[in-house]
This record gives C-alpha cells, sequence and structure tokens, in this order.
C-alpha cells in the first residue's frame, strides 16, 4: 500500500482546483439558469478538459483519458470538495456502461452524450412485485408487432421515474424458453400513453420512487440492447457498475466526522455525550470499522493503480459501506433522543447537528441503501460464493 501522491498527482491537484475556482459555481447569466442546465453546462466544460467521462470515447462524447486510477481519485475529491456536480447519478453509471458493450452504433451515438452531460435523464426498470433479488423472474411482457415491440406489465420501486425521460427495462420476450433464457433488454421513452407512474409515498415523505404501469407501451424494434434473449447477460453490467457506485467508500468517514461533531455537542447527564464512556465505546467501535473500510480501499486503490488484482474486497465494498452507515445512523439517532420525534426530517450533511437535522432522514436511508442495487443478503452470498468459493447458496438453487 503506498498513501502518498507523487509530485506529478500534486501538479494534476493543482490544475484541477484552479479549474474548479474558474469554473463552479457559474457566475452571472449562467447562475440564473436551472440548476439541471448549469450542472450540463459545467459538465460539458468538465468533460471538455478531460475531467468527467474519463474512458468514454470522444465520438461518443467522452473525453477520452488515457486511464489513470489516481488522477481518477484526485478529480473526485476535488469536485467533492466544492460541491461540483460530476457524472450525473446511478443511472447515468449503469446504462453508459452497459450501452458501451452491449449497444448498437446509433444507440451509443445518439444516447451516451446527453446522457453524460445530465440532458438525457434515465430511470431503471428491472424490479418487479414478485420479482427483486430474483431477478430473472420477471413477467412484464414484451411482444415484437411490426416494427415495434409492444409492453404490458408492471415495475416497481423505479426510482426518478416521475423525472426520467427514458427506461431500460428487462421484459420477457420468449415466455417459453428458461427464465434466464426469455428475457430482453429495450429502451423505452416513458412521456407515452401506454405508460402510467404513480409515485410511492416513503416512510421518510419523499417519493422518489414509483410504481411503473405497462399497458401496451410501444418502443420501435431497434430500442432493444443486445440480441432478442439476452436481457439476463446484459442486465449483469448494469448491476455491476451499481455496486460500484452504491460502495462508494468515501462516504463512511463523513459519517464518522459527522457523528463526532453531533457527539461534541450533543448532552448528557449535564455533560457533552462524547465524554459518556457508553457513547465512547460505540464510537470508537464504529472508528474500527471505518478505518479498517479506508485501508482496503487504499489497498484496492493502490492495486487498481499497479494493474493488479485487487482482490474480494471490492465485492464487499458495497456491504460493509452500508453496514457502517447503518451504525452510525443508529448511534446518531440514540444521540438525538426525543429531538428525533420533532427533527426536520429533510436536513442534509452539514446541517448544525444540536438540531438533530438530517439524522432521522440519514436513518432511514441507510436502511434503503442497504436494500437497493442487491440486498445485504444477496451480497453476503456474492462474498461467500463468488470470494471465498463457498457451495452456491441452497435456497437459489432449489428455485431455479
Ligand atoms: C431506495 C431504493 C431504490 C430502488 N430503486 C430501484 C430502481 O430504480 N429500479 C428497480 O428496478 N428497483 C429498484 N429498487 C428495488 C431493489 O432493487 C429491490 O428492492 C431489491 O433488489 C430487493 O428486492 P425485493 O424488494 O423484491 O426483496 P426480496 O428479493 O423479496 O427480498 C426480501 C428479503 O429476502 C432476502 N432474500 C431474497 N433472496 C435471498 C437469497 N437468495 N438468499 C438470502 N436472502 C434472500 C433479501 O435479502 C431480503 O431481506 C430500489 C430499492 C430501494 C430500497
Amino acid at each position: 500500500m503506498d498513501l502518498s501522491y507523487s509530485q506529478e498527482h500534486e501538479d494534476f491537484r493543482q490544475e484541477v482546483q484552479n479549474f474548479l475556482s474558474d469554473n463552479w459555481p457559474l457566475e452571472g447569466a449562467e447562475a440564473e439558469l436551472p440548476r439541471q442546465e448549469q450542472d450540463a453546462r459545467f459538465r460539458e466544460r468538465a468533460i471538455e478538459r478531460g475531467y468527467l467521462a474519463r474512458p468514454i470515447p470522444r465520438k461518443y462524447g467522452g473525453s477520452e483519458q488515457t486511464p489513470e486510477v489516481l488522477k481518477g481519485t484526485i478529480i473526485r475529491e476535488e469536485f467533492g470538495r466544492v460541491g461540483a456536480p460530476r457524472d450525473p447519478g446511478v443511472p447515468h453509471a449503469q446504462i453508459v456502461p452497459t450501452l458501451l458493450s452491449h449497444g448498437s452504433e446509433w444507440q451509443k451515438e445518439r444516447l451516451i452524450p446527453p446522457t453524460l452531460r445530465g440532458r438525457l435523464l434515465w430511470c431503471q426498470g428491472y424490479s418487479e412485485p414478485g420479482s427483486g433479488s430474483d431477478l430473472a423472474s420477471v413477467q412484464t411482457r414484451a411482444e415484437r408487432v411490426g416494427d415495434e415491440w409492444v409492453i404490458n406489465g408492471q415495475k416497481i420501486w423505479t426510482s426518478d421515474a416521475h423525472e426520467a425521460e427514458m427506461m431500460y427495462l428487462l421484459c420477457r420476450t420468449d415466455p417459453d424458453a428458461p427464465k434466464h433464457a426469455g428475457m430482453s433488454y429495450l429502451l423505452l421513452r416513458m412521456d407515452q400513453p401506454g405508460v402510467e407512474v404513480r409515485p410511492l409515498e416513503q416512510m421518510d415523505g419523499g417519493a422518489h420512487f414509483s410504481e411503473v404501469f405497462f399497458d401496451d407501451a410501444r418502443t420501435p424494434a431497434d430500442h432493444i440492447v443486445g440480441k432478442r434473449g439476452e436481457g439476463w447477460i446484459v442486465s449483469r453490467s448494469t448491476l455491476h457498475a451499481e455496486r460500484n457506485v452504491v460502495g462508494n467508500v468515501t462516504l463512511v468517514r463523513r459519517h464518522l466526522d459527522s457523528l463526532l461533531r453531533l457527539a461534541r455537542v450533543s448532552v448528557r447527564d449535564g455533560r457533552p455525550a462524547i465524554a459518556d464512556p457508553l457513547v465512547r465505546q460505540r464510537l470508537v467501535e464504529l472508528e474500527g470499522y471505518v478505518t479498517a473500510q479506508e485501508y482496503s480501499a487504499y489497498r484496492q486503490l493502490t492495486c487498481d493503480a499497479r494493474g493488479e488484482n485487487p482482490g474480494p474486497g471490492v465485492i464487499m465494498n458495497k456491504l460493509v459501506s452500508t453496514n457502517i452507515a447503518q451504525m452510525a445512523a443508529k448511534i446518531g439517532l440514540d444521540l438525538i433522543g426525543e429531538k428525533g420525534l420533532s427533527a426536520p426530517i429533510g436536513g442534509r450533511f452539514g446541517a448544525a447537528p444540536e438540531t438533530g437535522a438530517g439524522w432521522v432522514a440519514r436513518y432511514m436511508a441507510a436502511r434503503s441503501t442497504a436494500i437497493a442495487g442487491g440486498t445485504s443478503n444477496i451480497q453476503r452470498n456474492i462474498i461467500g460464493e463468488r470470494g471465498l468459493g463457498l457451495p452456491r447458496d441452497f435456497a437459489a438453487q432449489r428455485h431455479k
């Protein structure tokens, strides 16, 4: 493990900092534009300078840089520090690599550039009321009629469906084929009469995901990614991308720092909570997990930078970081005590800790990130089977 940056990388960091201070936030008339347009304009400049969409070829709207793990890390750190927009969120991180690996030429040329800038918004149509972890059991049907696919069925838990212009979805196109072989991966416009989006109210009061109903929804025949019946293989690249995003390990240190601030200002039995031995014990235990995860991330980074295989730690990132987030949120909730009953649940990182703002929301969010993109139990199966070489999950085999 090598924790230092070379002079070349420190120079690069300075270059990124200069770019950011010249370009973010936008100024003058541009600062009055809607936020989505501001983000898109900034991304355009960042791609032009080679800071975003780095591995994506220029002909597909990327900046086509030679892969360089440490430069990518510096960009993430510096953009994160000033809150500048990076790549536009989870669906982008899924659909772009999927199209690059399996898409046709027109799909790559027309769909990837606006997606990279955040001008084309997507949602993921995988889960259904009867299929979540067991994704291969999807029942939504797509039938080929002339030059179109005609889609009937229902998806659920579709994040941002109410804002998205396009959905990528798994449909059953060959009901008589074995379940993994009978699915296809389609692209669909959301603004059409056959698509109905019904937002679901969440326990935190938001409505970020929806049920989506298809009643003879239509999409052109060439809006299939890969061949008919290859949906399972194509969807694997999408899920892999999602795990990498959700498993972002840098978040865990922010959880701990934020909790330490809260423990310093919260009062227990007339003294700061951080002076209470029982609170300290829980914080120290959490710090142990956070530090171990950070070092694991540094080791993975070093291996990546040297072109070596980073080993099974990579498939543990999501489980470990979501466990840490849940542990931190539980301590935070205990520290704010009865303030949790009146705390504004929309609060974010950086909110004044003594108000308790953000901890109720964080507690709820920590539960949902442990489910989204593959539940913790499914992560454990993956670690056991692929990481440790244990036999396949008995229950999963039985249901095949
Ligand atoms: C915040 C959030 C956003 C989401 N966004 C989207 C989205 O945009 N698009 C989309 O398609 N879906 C989305 N989902 C849905 C998510 O992918 C599913 O909820 C998830 O895959 C679990 O499926 P399920 O809810 O059907 O639970 P189930 O699969 O029914 O699981 C129920 C329980 O059984 C356990 N279990 C199931 N199978 C096994 C097994 N083989 N071994 C051990 N334990 C098992 C699970 O761990 C879980 O505890 C989102 C979910 C959340 C929470």
